[in-house]
């Protein structure tokens, strides 16, 4: 579904993507792996077009973008043709974010049926029951009206990935989606990503949470220095990383 070929990306004189291809199959997850600034959030930002490299290309179902072609002109706008490309990637995945990003003054169903009514112009009664499906699904069918304040971290999270879903997006991106939340609030978010793996979601997940991407990846990329390190199945990477690198991180973070 997914096929990264070649990215590249410097912040400046600063690397933080030097030459990253990876794949993924429809229907699975890969969690991605790595310390702290090693380019694990601008490899997923460039997935669907949030952050854009420099060179190399991505293809998620049917848009592609070869990166080298697109170059933003005076004050970061791209023009038309280019931001059209660009619009069209983004349009294939739904974001979790670290933090949630719920509109504060809308309640929980109006956050998730945003996107349908705004975007896809979905009448905003077909959009609600769909958008009350959603929120059944991540466990919080009687907080649809709900401020964000009223919920705790944990239901929030869980709204914001209810919005992720709500566009039926091909690819669900997850950003470090637990580790803004406290310590007892992270097992109610993992279970349902646990749950859209079982369902047949195809994820890329940023995390921390090594044991749970033991748990619930098809593959792990561990990437340090903006390279891919090691790259297999949780039993290589995790169970029995080869590279001296990733055996120092798992050795910290475990
Ligand atoms: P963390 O686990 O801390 O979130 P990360 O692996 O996700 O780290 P990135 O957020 O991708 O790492 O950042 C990689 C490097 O790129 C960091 O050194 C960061 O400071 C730098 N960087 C990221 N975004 C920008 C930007 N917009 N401008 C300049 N430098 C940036």
């Amino acid at each position: 579904l997914v096929r990264v070929e070649r990215l590249k990306k410097s912040f400046g004189e600063h690397t933080v993507l030097q030459d990253v291809s990876f794949a993924v199959p429809e229907g699975s997850v890969t969690v991605i792996l790595g310390p702290s600034g090693s380019g694990k959030t601008t490899l997923l930002r460039s997935l669907n077009g949030l952050e854009l490299p420099d060179a190399g290309t991505v293809r998620v179902s049917d848009a592609t973008v070869d990166f080298a072609d697109v170059h933003p002109g005076r004050r970061g706008r791209l023009p038309r043709p280019q931001r059209q490309t660009v619009d069209r990637l983004t349009a294939q995945s739904g974001m979790v974010f670290q933090a949630h990003n719920l509109f504060p003054h809308r309640t929980a169903i109006e956050n998730v049926i945003e996107g349908p009514v705004v975007v896809q112009r979905i009448p905003r009664e077909e959009a609600r029951s769909q958008g009350v499906e959603l929120l059944a699904k991540v466990g919080l069918a009687e907080h649809a009206d709900k401020f964000p304040y009223q919920l705790s971290g944990g239901q929030q999270q869980r709204v914001g990935i209810a919005r992720a879903l709500a566009l039926k997006p091909k690819l669900v991106l997850f950003d470090e989606p637990t580790s803004a939340l406290d310590p007892e609030l992270v097992g109610e978010v993992l279970r349902v990503i646990r749950d859209l793996a079982t369902e047949g979601w195809t994820m890329v997940i940023v995390t921390h949470e090594v044991k749970f991407a033991a748990q619930v990846a098809d593959q792990v990329l561990f990437i340090d220095g903006g390279v891919v390190v090691e790259h297999g199945t949780p039993g290589e990477v995790i169970s029995h990383p080869q590279n001296a690198r990733t055996q120092d991180f798992l050795r910290r973070i475990l």
